[in-house]
């Protein structure tokens, strides 16, 4: 009965669209776990999330972005929101749109959701390059000639999802404006009403460099209605800002853990970029230190053999 009402409850919110009467949950080996999803989540072909690999990205020029009222702080509250499944911030409605970036039509943002793992090995649900991220954030938005995000979420060109990899580094304080209130919705189930910010600074600071495919809502019942922009581009948050993240529960006795659907085959999709995914330009900000450091060995290397011959 409490597992009902507790997916009766997420069936509400914009996160689980469409959940049917089959139950689920991120648990690998339940019975109920994702690869036992039911419906378009086992049936559909334009699954989503995807592994974004290079070896099949293709070059695409895009309009540029229009966004609307995402770098404006507006009057009214959002309502952060434990799902039960996910941390969730509801927006306003009708108060912000996307618009350009080779998206057809106008898309008015309903919320935004993180996925996270339990540690920083894990947790995005897209990966680039086989590279999985700490968390990711998506940022929902539904067309503007549909009624509401629920009516949308079930039509080819119903939303657009942005995503935005997060990795763990310095401490980031644009995230601090909903991550500083995680403790008034540590249980499943939960929400609290929030001063409204910015959406802007949450991005990163380059959003011309992006992924776009054609999918689906990552959780049941998975419709095949998300036209999906990842950016290239991740933003940081601190070792505390995604513990806040990982101390979130599912109900008052187990922690949500992780919240990410596995990658999902990418069949006859085409992926686009924004940009040329050149060698020069793939490298990540790892590869970037590893780089440095084998600049600063050979660089060793050059000063003692100079030093040898100087002797
Ligand atoms: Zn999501």
């Amino acid at each position: 009965m409490a597992k009902f009402l507790f997916l009766a409850f997420i069936g509400l919110t914009g996160i689980s669209i469409g959940l049917g009467t089959d139950s689920w949950s991120y648990c690998s080996n339940c019975a109920d776990g994702p690869l036992r999803w039911t419906g378009n989540c086992a049936s559909g072909k334009s699954q989503s999330p995807i592994d974004i690999s290079f070896t099949n990205v293709t070059y695409k020029s895009f309009s540029d972005w229009n966004w609307q009222n995402y770098g404006s702080t507006l009057s009214t509250k959002f309502t952060q929101e434990n799902t039960g499944s996910a941390l969730q911030v509801n927006l306003p409605d009708k108060k912000f749109f996307v618009s350009g970036g080779g998206l057809v039509g106008n898309y008015t943002t309903a919320q935004f959701h993180l996925h996270w793992g339990p540690e920083n090995g894990q947790g995005s649900e897209h990966t680039l390059n086989g590279e999985k991220f700490a968390a990711e954030i998506h940022f929902v938005s539904y067309n503007v000639k549909y009624p509401n995000l629920t009516y949308a979420a079930a039509q080819p060109d119903g939303l657009a999802v942005l995503g935005v990899f997060i990795e763990v580094g310095s401490p980031n304080s644009a995230y601090d404006k909903f991550l500083n209130y995680t403790s008034k919705v540590v249980n499943g189930n939960t929400t609290a009403r929030i001063a409204p910010f910015p959406l802007s600074p949450l991005f990163p600071s380059n959003t011309s460099k992006f992924y776009r495919y054609q999918g689906s809502l990552t959780t049941p019942g998975c419709f095949e209605s998300v036209t999906w922009t990842v950016f290239h581009d991740s933003v940081k948050i601190s070792a505390s800002q995604v513990a806040a993240i990982r101390g979130l529960m599912m109900n008052d006795t187990d922690y949500i853990g992780l919240n990410y659907r596995p990658t999902q085959a990418l069949n006859t999709r085409t992926v686009y970029a924004s940009f040329d995914v050149s060698p020069a330009t793939e490298t990540p900000t790892v590869a970037d230190s590893a780089a440095g450091v084998k600049i600063t060995t050979s660089l060793l290397l050059l000063m003692l053999i100079g030093a040898l011959f100087l002797n």
